[in-house]
């Protein structure tokens, strides 16, 4: 087989892949190097001018790998409603066309794939849920390699390396407060302070997101709904009929630290999506 190694950086739009990504070409060279960002077409665009200044800082274009579908389109031609349960958004848009693209690496060219993600030691256990993950694919295992866990001894502050340092602002999410960035806001694992933080922050989106749900249901004929309530569906209208009749709701689900009690607020972003937030 004998494959050349290339080393591909997993581009999420957050600060920590962006910084893993400068180490792996500082390591191994740009011309060995990948910067892999699979679009989903509705991040944020302050997350494409982050990833771009990034990119450009590192010195290795990005590339984008795209589907052309987003999630919405997914969620219509499923017939399923994405949720914090099952998001196969996730799986057609982020995990297909990884899988696709790291396939062709070696079957186009003869080389052997590397992956590096920006997870730190206080997320190991998406880092094991990833290694399991590619370690377990159906032609060939790809290796997987996390700096921030295996090669800094003390976590680096990565944000004020990017905006001091690298002089590039981040990615403006970080600071209003959303628990993370994929998909604009609005991601259909996000959890009820998630779309609280939706609603606040970008009321329009909410909206659209509110839109699509009603449309998936109507036309499905089916009582689903991206949040849950207990068991049973509750709908993106319903949460905001209560945050414009009881503004202290809105104001509590703000407040709550989404990793104090995730099952309740159903953040559960999947693995393969969440970008980090360190
Ligand atoms: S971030 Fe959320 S909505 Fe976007 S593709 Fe991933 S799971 Fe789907």
């Amino acid at each position: 087989m004998n494959r050349k190694p290339v080393h591909i950086a997993m581009y999420s739009g957050g600060a920590s892949s962006a910084f893993v990504a400068y180490h792996m070409v500082k390591q191994y060279g740009r011309e060995n190097c990948i910067l892999l960002f699979t679009d989903t077409l509705w991040e944020d665009e302050d997350n494409y001018r982050f990833m771009e200044d990034t990119a450009e800082y590192i010195g290795v274009p990005l590339t984008y790998v795209v589907d052309g579908r987003t999630p919405e389109d997914i969620f219509f031609e499923t017939k399923y409603l994405g949720n914090a349960r099952l998001a196969r958004c996730s799986v057609e848009l982020k995990v297909r066309q990884t899988l696709m693209f790291l396939e062709k690496l070696r079957t186009e060219q003869n080389l052997e794939p590397i992956l590096y993600f920006g997870i730190g030691p206080h997320e190991t256990h998406r880092a094991y849920n990833l290694r399991d993950f590619y370690a377990d694919m159906p032609l060939e295992p790809v290796e997987c390699r996390f700096p921030l866990i295996e090669t800094f001894t003390e976590e680096p502050d990565v944000r004020r390396i990017i905006t001091e340092e690298w002089g590039i602002r981040l990615p403006r999410m970080y600071d209003l407060g959303f628990t993370h960035a994929n998909c604009g806001g609005r991601c259909v694992r996000g959890g009820f302070a998630h779309y609280a933080q939706l609603y606040k922050t970008w009321p329009e989106r909410y909206a659209l997101q509110e839109e699509m749900e009603e449309k998936f249901r109507n036309q499905q004929k089916k009582n689903v709904s991206i949040l849950k309530r207990g068991s049973h569906p509750y709908t993106l209208k319903q949460l905001r009929e209560h945050f414009e009749t009881d503004p202290d709701y809105l104001e509590k689900l703000l407040s709550m630290n989404i990793n104090m009690d995730k099952e309740d607020l159903q953040g559960a972003p999947c693995f393969i999506c969440d970008i980090e937030k360190d």
